[in-house]
């Protein structure tokens, strides 16, 4: 879209006319067509990586080794690995079929939804957007991407580099707030995917379900992580800090939202993560280039709010100073917070770490269990009944033991909520399933027409 343009009803209508009327030719469809889209799009990450590092870190300040392993390499990757296995996914699969249909064959064929919306969010702007991109035409349908209004610096990068490298008769990018996005939920899609909250989530569902339209919900929670003292800590501290503070400085959806250890152990860790924070970080922190800013002050608010709240006073025993011109807030542990604080009623998505201490380790798998299904949950241990009891127990998007956040990074597994965390998945080929329906079909022939089937209905019949 024209970025002065204000885009309404009317314009909505005109867009879905074009994509309805290039999916109808059918060339989306083409092997050929999505592998050459899917090369374009892998030229937008691999020909303009300095403006898109800028943009990021205009948008966030996220730090330049974030902005590229994040977001530009996992694109990257994701986009190869879609090219390398377009043809294999795009095969249909043959199945098996039963004595009563014999002779029969049948298979399963992938085709695409037609016309699909992905509306994405400001944390990791740029692999938020195209990562489900790359599903959505793989898959052989037309997209409209909605980039989030908080990070414009990526979303006016995306509306100008897809603009330019796509075909632009079935991919567009609609720039916008929620005026922008209302007018696009109006129409009637083929499939949505939402990335961002679930009150949003809740208003997407909604207005998919007038038109039956499936959707995706990719949506956050409070992901937490049980540490048990029998454990390398210095690893675990490391690793703890590079999924927290290292991933957006806590403003990412898999980010460790909270961790459960025992009472006993609760300030060997905390002496851990101290120590490392210092390595990583250094005596100012707020000085540090690695930690992204608070994304807004509507964010860095909400999150000393969270700090200041009388429930947990005194309970900060590491960081939390803030410099609220350039939104950075240190670091910040706190220790024994109580379940009824604000810091344990939302989700923090941001540089805040909370600890709840229990008597035995046991008690984190009602604590974990009683609150709303995670996207992710983390576990260190050595002990491999607690490993078991963990997967068999702990319900979330994804499970990781002894690391943070590194399941994101495997193709292999999907990614995705269950519960308050959202539905449906994505990534490598769950990203091309799902944007693709299913088709069952089955083929026959004219030979072993049973009579048994057809009326008269005797009692012969009935015993076959
Ligand atoms: P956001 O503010 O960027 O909003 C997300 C999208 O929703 C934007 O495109 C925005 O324009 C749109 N939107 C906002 N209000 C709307 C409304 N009233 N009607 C229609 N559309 C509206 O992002 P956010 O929600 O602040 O993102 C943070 C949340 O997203 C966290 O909960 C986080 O855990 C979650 N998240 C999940 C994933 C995942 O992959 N599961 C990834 C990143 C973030």
């Amino acid at each position: 879209m024209d970025n002065d343009s204000k885009f309404d009803g009317e314009s909505a209508r005109v867009m879905m006319k074009e994509l309805r009327e290039t999916y109808s030719t059918g060339k989306t469809k083409s092997y050929e067509w999505r592998i050459c889209q899917l090369n374009n799009l892998l030229k937008i990450a691999e020909f303009h990586e300095p403006e898109i590092l800028q943009a990021l870190h205009s948008d966030i300040s996220k730090p330049e080794f974030e902005s590229f392993v994040h977001e530009i390499w996992l694109i990257k990757t994701s986009c190869k690995l879609a090219i390398k296995e377009l043809k294999r996914w795009m095969k249909p699969e043959k199945v098996g079929t039963t004595l009563v249909t014999f002779p029969s064959s049948a298979e399963i064929v992938a085709e695409p939804f037609g016309v699909v919306l992905i509306i994405s969010a400001w944390n990791y702007p740029f692999l938020l957007s195209l990562d489900p991109v790359i599903g959505a035409i793989a898959a052989g349908n037309t997209v409209v991407l909605k980039p989030s209004e908080v990070s414009p610096a990526t979303s006016s990068l995306l509306a100008k580099y897809i603009g330019e490298y796509m075909d632009s008769s079935a991919v567009k990018v609609v720039e916008g707030a929620i005026p922008e996005t209302s007018v696009l939920l109006e129409q009637k899609w083929d499939k949505i995917l939402y990335t961002g909250n679930s009150k949003v989530g809740r208003i997407v569902l909604a207005a998919a379900a007038k038109h039956l339209t499936p959707v995706v919900l990719e949506l956050g929670g409070k992901s937490p992580i049980i540490v048990d003292s029998d454990i390398d800590l210095k690893i675990a501290a490391r690793r703890i800090i590079s999924g927290k503070w290292g991933c957006n400085n806590g403003q990412a959806c898999i980010s460790p939202d909270y961790i459960i250890t025992t009472k006993d152990f609760a300030p060997k860790l905390v002496d851990s993560l101290k120590l490392q924070l210092l390595k990583f970080y250094g005596e100012e922190p707020l000085k540090s280039d690695d930690l992204s800013r608070v994304v807004n002050s509507n964010h860095f608010n909400r999150l000393i709010k969270l700090l200041d709240d009388d429930k947990v006073s005194g309970k900060i025993v590491h960081g939390g100073q803030r410099d609220i011109v350039n939104l950075k807030i240190a670091p910040a542990i706190l220790l024994d917070v109580p379940e009824d604080s604000l810091i344990m009623n939302e989700e923090i998505f941001g540089p805040l770490l909370a600890i709840v201490t229990v008597d035995r380790l046991e008690e984190s798998f009602n604590i974990i269990n009683s609150r709303p299904k995670p996207l992710a949950a983390y576990l260190f241990t050595n002990n491999k009944k607690l490993k078991e009891k963990f997967v068999g127990d702990v319900s979330a998007g994804g499970l990781l033991i002894n690391d943070t956040t590194l399941h994101l990074t495997v193709p292999t597994l999907p990614f995705g909520g269950v519960g308050e965390s959202g539905m449906g998945g994505y990534h490598g080929k769950f990203s091309f399933d799902t944007f693709s329906h299913k088709k069952a079909v089955m083929y026959r022939s004219y030979l072993g027409d049973a009579s048994e089937r057809y009326p008269p209905y005797t009692t012969r019949k009935l015993r076959f």
